[in-house]
């Protein structure tokens, strides 16, 4: 498959997310709005909410993604399943360039993520969001991006959720 006909894909299946507001980029669990006990998020978490603040859905440049790459985990459901396709966009198109972009993604995909996160987040995906995450992956190891323990953590994952529309 080519990268230009996995991105079309990828897009289609994620066209219908929507930008779900600057309240709802993260919930900081230090945000007295969360039950925390300061005036907003953290100093990371604003760092996150800083740059994803009114920013589209695609055309992420794979260094300044790259930054806030760990802010992934972070992400509220709505603003991970809006943003999800823009890094592996850039995980496809940048390759080595944007490999802090492509292990935030193993990251959340594996098996030591938390299923609680991983039923809040990729629980909430559809089934064509799924096929073309496991694409992704696939697309991955041809390229010598991912190994193959990670690869199969992360298909695991994918076929788990994918269970429930069966
Ligand atoms: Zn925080």
């Amino acid at each position: 498959m080519k990268d230009h006909e996995f991105i079309s894909e990828l897009r289609e299946a994620f066209k219908r997310e929507v930008y779900p507001g600057e309240k709802d980029i993260l919930h900081c669990s230090y945000d007295k709005a969360w039950g925390g006990t300061l005036d907003g998020p953290c100093r990371e978490c604003s760092e996150v909410v800083s740059y994803f603040k009114n920013m589209g859905q695609y055309g992420h440049p794979p260094r300044k993604l790259g930054w806030v790459a760990f802010g992934l985990t972070k992400l509220t459901p709505e603003a991970f399943a809006f943003w999800l396709p823009s890094f592996i966009e850039t995980s496809v198109l940048y390759g080595v360039e944007a490999d802090s972009v492509i292990e935030s993604l193993e990251f959340r995909f594996e098996s030591l993520e938390s299923k609680e996160w991983q039923d809040s987040h990729i629980g909430k995906l559809s089934k064509e969001q799924l096929i073309v995450i496991k694409k992704f992956f696939s697309l991955s190891l041809e390229k010598n991006l991912t190994d193959d323990d990670l690869y199969n953590s992360s298909i695991c994952t994918l076929e788990y959720y994918e269970k429930k529309f069966c």
